[in-house]
């Protein structure tokens, strides 16, 4: 039997130990900010003593609205070592589904960066918000904001003791929580326990996973509020690494001189941000030689970005796979030997595949007879997954966990095809939802939006494959027999866009609307959109290019 549990801290004990001078940087609001695990492990236990003062206790939840940064990333072990839970908030979401999220968690405490505090203030009501007792702005002083009880980061840790006696947890504490955006559109909240992290952050270090240790230099740019930054905080203490934060809203410039600066070894994030910094690299003067490998995943990463990093840069893309309910790393695409000695381009498509399993999960695909598919490449179904860092149930939702799980196997609602060496390749999604820039779009919110103008008779939205996002909305739509003797086409559009851009984030603005007339059905009455993708997923038939600020990161 074991003598202790499968908890967090020791991780950080031994980073503090054994690699004391070891530097965390961060790129904030205020600046390159520079220090070392001694000094990162003394901040965090005085954040620990301002938590417990302002009467956070064990199984409550702190709520994160923040980019990239150190700030953050105290928060990242404070919070689960006192035996709370870490609940990070994407500032992404429309503000109907954060007020629905603080309020389905009950958060205590909110921490906001100062550039979201707008973000927050747009999505606070006092009703949802009900629970929460303090905000904490993650920074140096406190912006204009009818946000309180309100104060800053420095001031709340500042006062407080460097000596905090660190409570012995059970690995089933629960530490940490994200949610996901879910068919019905409601977001579903995932929660992760001491153990599940812990069984992460091992798999991970692994050379089968992230490959993580103490020579490297690592920048993590997948968002520390979507999916634990791929568990990069955790994995990158354990392995005792130098830390990278890129910050607010980093642009390629940003990333690519702190690769130069820092000596990043090591990075990761979904594929529109390396088409942007490969655009950038190519065209300016900026040494980014220190770049070993990049972890690219979230959405599928096309094969010439793999192919183009390796051969201009000697850089090694790992494509992985995962979700939020996978705390979330569940694949990477690592050659296997024998695989080693094959033809350029040959590897290079088994490096585009989603890739080979972690070890510690399971997986079977399952296809619509309810049978498993032999791994022949070309068989599809649906991935069911299962393992320590798994979930098996969403937060107080039955409904989903009826429909999402099997026993102890999680339905992942990707569609794949296993090759004959266990690599698995996604080909298609039976989510209804869309992933543009690593972040998702709900087609059923867009779908209510649309059809709450009096023109529309019905409204059906797809995700059209896009060169830089991926995926991006395209609106397909019934106009009624009146609107369509009376109206003008582009005057419905261009209402229907505003309708859209009232409620949600102008990154969820649809491309374009084609104005169609008949929705496809099923057989049993539903609007078929894999007949709408057949016949559409074709960016040229577009009209409109995705306008540059339909990116994420400008919402
Ligand atoms: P999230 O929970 O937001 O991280 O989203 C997880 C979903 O993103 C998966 O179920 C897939 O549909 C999609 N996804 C993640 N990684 C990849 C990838 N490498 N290729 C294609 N789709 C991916």
């Amino acid at each position: 039997m074991a003598g202790f549990d499968q908890t967090l801290r020791p991780f950080l004990w031994r980073a503090e130990r054994l690699y004391p001078d070891t530097e965390i940087v961060s790129r904030t609001h205020e600046g390159i900010q520079r220090y070392d695990y001694a000094t990162y492990s003394d901040r965090t236990a005085r954040l620990a003593n301002a938590l417990t003062d302002a009467g956070i206790e064990t199984g409550d939840r702190v709520a994160t609205v923040c980019w990239n940064h150190h700030r953050h990333f105290e928060a990242y072990f404070a919070v689960p070592s006192v035996g709370a839970q870490l609940h990070t908030i994407n500032p992404l979401l429309p503000d109907e589904h954060v007020q629905y999220i603080v309020e389905n968690a009950e958060d205590r405490l909110v921490f906001v960066d100062p550039s979201l505090v707008e973000k927050l203030e747009s999505a606070y009501d006092p009703s949802t918000f009900e629970s929460v007792a303090q905000f904490v702005v993650m920074g140096e002083s406190v912006p204009d904001t009818d946000l309180e009880p309100i104060t800053d980061y420095e001031s709340f840790v500042g006062s407080h003791d460097a000596d905090y006696e660190w409570p012995e947890l059970s690995e089933d504490a629960a530490a940490g929580m994200c949610y996901t955006s879910g068919t019905t559109g409601r977001p579903k909240g995932v929660e992760y326990t001491q153990q599940m992290l812990w069984a992460h952050t091992m798999a991970t270090l692994t050379p089968q996973g992230l490959d993580i240790d103490d020579t490297d230099v690592v920048m993590p740019v997948v968002p520390m509020f979507h999916v634990n930054a791929w568990g990069m905080p955790f994995s990158v203490t354990a392995a005792g690494a130098k830390h990278v934060y890129p910050g607010p809203s980093p642009d390629p410039e940003d990333l690519a001189r702190l690769i130069e600066e820092e000596g990043v070894t090591f990075t990761a994030g979904v594929p529109t941000v390396w088409l942007g910094v490969l655009e950038y690299v190519q065209e300016h003067d900026v040494d980014i030689s220190s770049l070993e490998r990049i972890m690219v995943g979230g959405s599928a990463a096309p094969k010439s970005l793999i192919e183009t990093f390796d051969q201009e840069y000697d850089v090694t893309m790992l494509h992985g796979w995962g979700m939020t309910e996978l705390s979330p790393v569940g694949t990477i695409s690592h050659l296997k030997p024998e695989m080693r000695e094959w033809d350029r381009d040959s590897k290079y498509d088994q490096r585009g595949k989603q890739g080979l399993i972690l070890p510690g999960l399971e997986f079977r695909v399952i296809d619509d007879d309810g049978e498993e598919v032999p791994w022949n490449g070309e068989d599809f179904g649906e991935l069911h997954i299962r393992g320590p860092w798994v979930t098996d149930s969403y937060f107080g939702r039955d409904d989903a966990n009826e429909a999402d799980f099997d026993g102890s196997w999680l339905k992942t609602g990707d569609i794949v095809t296993v090759d004959s060496e266990g690599y698995l390749t996604i080909v298609d999604r039976t989510k209804d939802v869309i992933k543009s820039g690593g972040e998702w779009i709900s087609s059923v919110d867009l779908e209510n939006a649309l059809m709450a103008h009096e023109a529309v008779v019905e409204a059906t939205v797809i995700g059209v494959s896009h060169e830089r996002w991926q995926e991006r909305p395209v609106a397909f739509v019934v106009l009624s027999e009146a609107a369509r003797d009376r109206a003008e086409p582009e005057a419905v559009k261009d209402e229907l866009f505003e309708l859209v851009r009232a409620d949600y984030p102008k990154w969820w603005t649809p491309d374009d609307v084609l104005f169609i007339d008949e929705v496809p059905k099923t057989a049993t009455g539903k609007f078929d959109k894999k007949v709408l993708r057949d016949q559409y997923d074709d960016p040229d038939l577009l009209e409109d290019a995705a306008p540059e600020d339909a990116a994420p990161e400008d919402a």
